[in-house]
């Protein structure tokens, strides 16, 4: 029988740079983009799809709706003729509001894209020009009733803890999400990485206000019916994306494209982040193998499993390691039980954990 697979493809092109980004992504030629697109093609048509049924595709970047939707189809065609794709496949492309028209968006839908991911950040236009979005919010509305003709799954991301950001900020864009219908939203915490002009700036969020923002996002998502699947992700019921499922499950996926990730046969491949080397045809960077009960898969599984609302499966940990995580760590789950919730076969955060979440997941690690 088959095993399931979900894809990732990485699209590195922008049009333009944000000042928080350390992406894999950019502003580049078009002979840059025709030569990375057959460099995408020819590592799609190299890989043995022969044991798996593809059940999720996710176009992420970079901005794919930034490239003409020609590049788009090329790629879906290629993929087509490659994989047996399953019946309720679920397709995703990420895409900036400044970017989407009515002729992307109808190519998308024929080709069989049915979940849409929209980079809102925030609906404050005076932030959105500070970091270097492309959009305002005059635009995010005019992209999001666009995509609502077409499409009913559709996402939005937001960042908490930007400059100049106020509570009023998080709270206006996640009632223009509900009023749109807009069935998911990530809401991501800013990190100011290192190299990025936002550093450059010298700009530090300040850590405890992001919380505060994030518990008001936490509580007005809730109140509007989107519950919280995990740390960053939430969706009205039955929306949840299936496609970053599978990274907390630790499900397989393939990823193509430079800076792209897979997880397949026990393997983790990072493939190189060198967009020259990438069109040249070097595509894999690294590899290592994390067999099914090793530490280093015992790690994974907790750090991953307990970001999620389902939290960990005890008994799918005790059968792939051998160990009773309850009697094995029992002190430690009782000093922590203010965080840490035991519900039958399940361990999970509490509301208060997710705020602690990294120290929790050390403890347990350690
Ligand atoms: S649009 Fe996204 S990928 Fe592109 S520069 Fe901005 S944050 Fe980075």
């Amino acid at each position: 029988m088959k095993r399931k697979l979900g894809v990732y493809i990485h699209i590195p092109f922008c049009n333009g740079k944000c000042a928080y980004c350390d992406f894999t992504s950019g502003v580049y030629s078009d002979e840059i983009k025709q030569a990375y697109f057959k460099s995408l093609i020819s590592e799609i048509m190299n890989f043995d799809f022969s044991e798996y049924v593809v059940d999720t595709v996710y176009f992420g970047g970079g901005t794919p709706s930034s490239v003409s939707a020609s590049y788009i189809t090329e790629i879906f065609y290629a993929l087509k003729a490659q994989v047996e794709l399953d019946i309720n496949c679920e397709f995703s492309i990420e895409c900036n509001p400044e970017s989407v028209t009515e002729e992307k968006l109808y190519t998308y839908k024929k080709i069989g894209i049915n979940r849409i991911s929209l980079g809102l950040q925030t609906t404050n236009n005076e932030i959105l020009k500070s970091i270097g979005r492309l959009h305002d919010l005059k635009d995010f509305i005019s992209a999001i009733d666009l995509t609502n003709k077409y499409f009913d799954n559709v996402s939005a991301d937001l960042m908490l803890g930007l400059p100049l950001q106020n509570a009023s900020d998080v709270t206006n864009a996640i009632k223009l999400l509900a009023e749109k219908s807009v069935k998911h939203v990530s809401a991501y915490g800013l990190k100011v990485e290192e190299g990025t002009s936002l550093a450059k700036s010298g700009f530090t969020p300040d850590e405890d206000f992001t919380s505060y923002l994030y518990d008001l996002t936490v509580n007005e998502l809730a109140k509007l019916g989107y519950t919280r699947y995990e740390v960053s992700n939430f969706a009205m019921p039955g929306y949840e994306c299936k496609h970053n499922k599978r990274y907390w499950n630790r499900s397989e996926y393939v990823g193509f494209g430079v800076s792209a990730h897979s997880f397949v046969k026990y393997a983790r491949i990072e493939n190189t982040s060198d967009l020259s080397e990438y069109i040249k045809g070097k595509t894999v960077a690294q590899k290592y193998f994390i067999l099914s009960n090793s530490p280093e898969a015992k790690v994974e599984m907790i750090m991953l499993a307990l970001r999620t609302s389902d939290g960990l499966d005890l008994t799918e940990f005790y059968e792939n390691f051998g160990i009773d995580l309850i009697k094995d760590k029992s002190s430690t789950i009782s000093a922590l039980s203010d965080f840490l919730i035991v519900d039958n076969t399940k361990l999970k955060l509490s509301n208060k954990g997710y705020y602690v979440m990294n120290e929790i997941i050390l403890r347990l690690i350690d």
